[in-house]
């Protein structure tokens, strides 16, 4: 059989199926469960895609949620990531419910023609992308060594194949001070609320001259216990984002400098912490890209190759894009005013454009396997792509 009579029964398998993928996605809507605490959804994804013939193996890299997928023989390994935890207080405010049934949809769609392809096709279950960055302590533990292509969809507020998200890494901040009466012996204090103060404006000034698809956000968390009282102590924690990873090693020490500055000019003791997770910018694998954006299109999808230039913040897949050649594309399944992590897109999750968007995302990724499974010259150009970095 051809590419396209292949891809055909892809798409016929997976409207035949779309009943089920749909009652799954709305059932992991209304059991939402925060980031390593997917328990019910990653047993009923495992469990369907084992009915499905798949062979699984759970608790991989020592993540009781988290699972690996297989089916077929051999290289290539073409993986599909299925992330299903949810946003405390909203829900699935970032629709991960309908990650997971792209994934599902699109592995258990291109399984049935996996007999005429070569290799294997794999899904991922990669728990806690929203507070702990999973995939990253996933891919310090090897779960994405022996994968050839990686590919997930994320719903947002357009059709796009590429997404920008930056590398980030989080920073806690604490100073120590001197209590005092702060009316009766001010002049004895050190005030430790005024140290965070002027790091703030520091980052404020060092702001303007920063790139502009850089970024600094923080807050603070300990500010002091009374007004009468010098704040013998206070507390932060700040965001520091950036384009690449070179770049973000150099506006990490700039905004060093800025507490280290406060914490000599109020006599106030500095301690601090850059979080041992850290985000790695999105590199988006171009020849997948356009792979994807082509099988949107009988579809009836206008899908634009390079998102608008803002950015999705910043996600754990960029990690998995620096090992493996891979995609993170979005499908729109809400007007462009919704905004994501909010209630309303925890509503559009579970709509019918929701679920259009989660089916329509798992044929063109079923597509993308077929393309990749049945044509190794498309295979060897996504890996060369890789090779050379661009
Ligand atoms: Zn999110
Ligand atoms: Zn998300």
């Amino acid at each position: 059989m051809d590419t396209e009579t292949l891809k055909a029964s892809v798409i016929d398998q997976i409207d035949a199926r779309s009943q089920e993928l749909s009652d799954l996605a709305l059932k992991i809507h209304s059991n939402p469960e925060p980031g390593f605490h997917e328990v019910k959804a990653s047993t009923w994804l495992t469990q369907y895609l084992e009915e499905n013939g798949f062979s699984i193996e759970r608790d991989i890299c020592k993540l009781p949620t988290a699972f690996r997928a297989s089916y077929g023989k051999g290289r290539p390994i073409v993986a599909v990531l299925a992330e299903y935890d949810a946003l405390p207080g909203v829900g699935h405010a970032c629709g991960h419910n309908l990650i997971c049934t792209i994934a599902i949809g699109a592995t258990t769609g291109a399984r049935l023609v996996a007999d005429q392809l070569t290799g294997t096709i794999a899904v991922i279950g990669t728990p806690a992308e929203e507070l702990y960055g999973g995939k990253i302590l996933m891919a310090d533990r090897g779960a994405f060594n022996d994968l050839d292509v990686v590919m997930m969809v994320h719903p947002g507020i357009s059709d796009t194949a590429t997404t920008y998200a930056l590398a980030c890494q989080n920073l806690d901040v604490e100073f120590f001070g001197q209590a005092a009466h702060a009316a009766a012996r001010p002049e004895a204090g050190i005030n430790a609320l005024e140290a965070m103060i002027q790091s703030f404006n520091a980052i404020n000034s060092l702001r303007q001259h920063i790139r502009s698809t850089a970024r600094i956000h923080g807050i603070i968390t300990d500010g002091g216990q009374a007004p009468n009282v010098v704040p013998d102590h206070s507390a932060g924690t700040f965001i520091v984002r950036a384009m690449d990873d070179t770049y973000l090693d150099e506006l990490e020490q700039k905004v060093l400098n800025c507490f280290i500055g406060a914490a000599t000019t109020t006599g106030a003791r500095l301690e601090y912490k850059w979080n041992d997770v850290r985000y790695a910018a999105m590199k988006n694998n171009l020849t997948l890209a356009k792979l994807f954006a082509g099988n949107m299109k009988p579809l009836g999808r206008k899908i634009k190759l390079s998102a608008s230039g803002r950015s999705f913040g910043s996600t754990d897949m960029g990690n998995v894009s620096q090992l493996v050649p891979a995609i993170h594309p979005s499908v729109a399944i809400a007007p462009r005013e919704v905004l994501l992590h909010s209630p309303q897109f925890a509503t559009a999750a579970a709509t019918d454009a929701g679920i259009k968007g989660m089916l329509d995302a798992a044929k063109a990724l079923a597509m993308n396997i077929v393309d990749l499974l049945a044509d190794p010259d498309t295979l060897s150009k996504v890996k060369e792509e890789f090779r050379q970095g661009k």
